[in-house]
């Protein structure tokens, strides 16, 4: 063996004797998935128009769709999701009573919903009504599912089994759990529009739900549809309080209060943290959250809302 052999033996028996060192050190290979996120669309189906201020010019279910094809085609493990408050606020839902907002949200792919408010704004029977149209449509994605914790629905059969109390969505590397949480219909909703329903307190019922994603259903990132508003200054249930009040969320995607956030708020928790996120209303911002997950704990998240141009 000559000199030049001798070392190049000696680097080879180097590198191998290093080599199980090396694997333990080297950083573990994460899972990556983005949740694309909607809240209060409001049956805003065009762009808005001139004279609108800031979000003039902006939104629409076309331009959304598009912007959602092209993520999901970069970034390969995506959810589509929407924080409620599908319907009221154009002409389009006067005359499509929400079975055009369902539809379209099928053909876009969303993945879950939640329900907002004004959702019952022409009572439970016209809201199965929009699902059914939509579950009925002729179209390559499966209809989306509706999640839900918080809502009792015993005396609305036909309702309560098209919504869910948490759905399990499985990506390479990672489970997702996502459920759902809505606003007390008090002040809201008239008594006749949400007949059969009755709303409990959000917090109590996240706590066994989200326990149960964690442990038996073995989630490694954990989602809530929160339909309660961002920061209800004490008066009620919202989703800045939440991370106190429910342990193992890592994921709020919040609606009702049209809150305008560049980026989620961060909540600590005893383990990890919390994402709070909302994007306005009226589709004018796709929201969008990014999570690394790596031997069932997350490494990174980070997030940006989105405006939808054309
Ligand atoms: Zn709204």
């Amino acid at each position: 063996m000559d000199r030049r052999d001798f070392i190049a033996s000696l680097g080879a028996a180097t590198v191998a004797s290093h080599l199980p060192m090396w694997a333990a050190d080297a950083p573990v290979s994460s899972s990556r998935i983005t949740l694309l996120h909607t809240n209060d669309t409001h049956s805003h189906i065009e762009p808005f128009g001139p004279g609108n201020g800031p979000i003039s010019g902006l939104g629409g279910v076309a331009r959304r769709a598009t912007l959602v094809r092209q993520l999901r085609q970069q970034l390969g493990s995506v959810l589509l999701l929407d924080a409620g408050d599908t319907f009221q606020g154009t002409p389009y839902f006067n005359r499509y009573k929400g079975r055009l907002d369902y539809q379209l949200m099928r053909r876009l792919g969303y993945d879950a919903g939640t329900l907002g408010n004004h959702d019952f704004d022409n009572g439970v029977a016209m809201l199965v009504e929009a699902m059914e149209s939509m579950e009925q449509l002729k179209h390559p994605n499966p209809p989306f599912a509706f999640v839900n914790c918080n809502f009792d629905f015993k005396g609305t059969p036909t309702l309560g089994r098209r919504v869910q109390p948490y759905l399990i969505r499985e990506f390479p590397g990672i489970r997702v759990g996502i459920t759902g949480v809505g606003v007390a219909f008090a002040g809201l909703v008239t008594p006749k529009n949400h007949e059969g329903l009755t709303w409990k307190d959000p917090y109590e019922s996240l706590q066994p739900v989200v326990k149960r994603l964690r442990e038996v259903e073995k989630a490694d990132l954990v989602v809530v549809l929160s339909h309660l508003g961002y920061d209800m200054k004490g008066t009620a249930p919202d989703d800045l309080l939440m991370p106190g009040q429910v342990a193992g969320i890592d994921a709020i995607i919040g609606g009702h209060s049209h809150t305008f956030l560049d980026a989620p708020t961060r909540v600590p928790q005893v383990k990890g943290e919390t994402l709070i996120f909302q994007v306005g209303f009226g589709g004018v911002n796709l929201g969008r959250m990014d999570f690394a997950v790596a031997r069932g704990a997350i490494r990174s998240a980070s997030g940006s809302s989105m405006p939808v141009l054309g």
